[in-house]
């Protein structure tokens, strides 16, 4: 299958260039030609199925023309060790945990399958060493780290701002070793950020490194996370027997996981429409308000993982949609909540349905409890465990939580770090010296 890049300005790749470039050239976001949707049949019978089994059927239509039968289907099971439950909240809402993966977030799925695929293209071309730069608010970094180690060839540089990731976040990336190294940046996120922007685009550090970067960017991070939408509509369609057509509420911040969502609906699955629920970042609410995107910089929440103020993926959904804002608002409807509301809602739900909202999945919940029309059933996004962000929700509902083994072992583990400048000619020079 071939790609295109959503600023039309750059030729056409293959699934493997644009896995190992991430970027098009022209800097635009990599589409596939065709997205093929899913014959009847699987919908009929989804709900007899594993989720491996499903995921499999998904990768196949995306990747299957690239991507031998066996290659595929080991990588999807691989990625899938762990399970994403769909539990009931209330009457007519579920939650889709994303956070039974080794690092308690939903980028479990699109980090393992990434660094799955891109060891496999790796393996097959003979190619020397891909380095891996990935900057860091906390989920991704930990996401990615931990779906790359021990694969082969490749090296991943995790770039975080010093003193501003929580510990445990901090952990899950310093602790590892072997082919992740952990780079303490002495500056703000966007500084980190800045820094591999800056790698990306220095043309002797390309001709030395093969790098590429492995956010949400990427194909192999983004599209794998349609997998899981599936899955959601098999277990509905399970528990109560009919599977309704429900709407589906994803929090938002660079609007890959909507997007993947957004794919699986242009298959075939059933969902009546989405809702995108935003913090007080809420550059895509007033989007579809108003139809003008206006990229503002970002503020910081409780929900931080959703701190973006120019989500990158929204070219991917403008293009879905052929650049229009009516057929895009005919499918997604906005929400945004400040701090004070998702607090709120976190200490409602956890007294009224006994059920522990993360800050991010509470934005979900909430727009859901407050946009679903009578006779509708909702889904929301869990996307992350609340132990993750210990201090704001022991905080705010009053008690304490219970840190899931996983997090634990985590814990234990001794912090390995490099500390590195926020000026790139240093960090220039580090990479040069590999
Ligand atoms: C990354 C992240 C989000 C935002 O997902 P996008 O795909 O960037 O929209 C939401 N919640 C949590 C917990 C995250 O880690």
């Amino acid at each position: 299958m071939k790609y295109y890049s959503t600023n039309k300005q750059a030729p056409d790749v293959t699934l493997e260039e644009a896995v190992v470039r991430g970027l098009a050239a022209d800097k635009g976001l990599f589409m596939p030609y065709t997205i093929k949707p899913l014959p009847q049949e699987f919908y009929d019978r989804i709900d007899t199925l594993s989720f491996q089994e499903i995921a499999y059927r998904v990768a196949d239509a995306f990747f299957g023309e690239d991507v031998p039968a066996d290659v595929l289907k080991q990588i999807v099971y691989d990625t899938l060790n762990f399970d994403v439950p769909l539990v009931r909240v209330t009457e007519e809402i579920y939650s889709l945990e994303l956070f039974h993966g080794p690092t308690l977030a939903f980028k479990d799925v699109g980090g393992r399958f990434m660094a799955r695929l891109l060891g496999y293209f790796i393996r097959k071309e003979g190619k020397k060493q891909v380095d891996v730069l990935v900057a860091t608010s906390g989920d991704t970094g930990s996401a990615v780290a931990n779906g790359f180690l021990g694969v082969e060839g490749i090296h991943v540089y995790v770039l975080y701002p010093k003193g501003k990731v929580s510990e445990i976040q901090e952990k899950q990336f310093t602790t590892l070793g072997r082919n992740i190294t952990a780079l303490e940046v002495d500056g703000t996120f966007d500084d980190c950020q800045a820094l591999v922007k800056s790698a990306f685009m220095d043309r002797e550090l390309n001709e030395h490194l093969l790098l590429t970067s492995a956010n949400s960017i990427n194909v192999a991070r983004f599209l794998p996370q349609a997998f899981y939408y599936f899955y959601a509509y098999a277990q509905l369609k399970k528990m109560t027997a009919t599977g309704f057509y429900p709407v589906i509420c994803v929090p938002s911040g660079n609007f890959g996981n909507i997007t993947a969502g957004l794919f699986g609906k242009q298959m075939g699955l059933p969902v009546k429409r989405f809702i995108a629920a935003n913090n007080r970042n809420d550059i895509f609410y007033q989007y579809l308000q108003t139809g003008v995107y206006t990229p503002r910089p970002s503020v910081a929440t409780i929900a931080n993982a959703m701190d973006v103020g120019d989500p990158s993926n929204f070219a991917r959904v403008l293009d879905l949609y052929g650049g229009s804002h009516e057929r895009i608002a005919a499918e997604v409807s906005g929400a945004t909540y400040t701090d004070g509301q998702i607090a709120e809602t976190m200490r409602e739900t956890w007294r009224e349905c006994h059920y522990l909202l993360d800050p991010h999945g509470a934005c979900g919940f909430r727009a859901l409890k407050e946009g679903l029309e009578p006779g509708e059933t909702g889904i929301f996004l869990e996307t992350a465990h609340p132990a993750k962000f210990l201090d704001t929700v022991e905080g705010i509902i009053g008690e304490k939580v219970e840190i899931p083994a996983k997090l634990q072992a985590f814990m234990r583990g001794e912090k390995k770090s490099l500390p590195m400048s926020r000026k790139f000619s240093d960090f220039k020079k580090y990479l040069m010296a590999l």
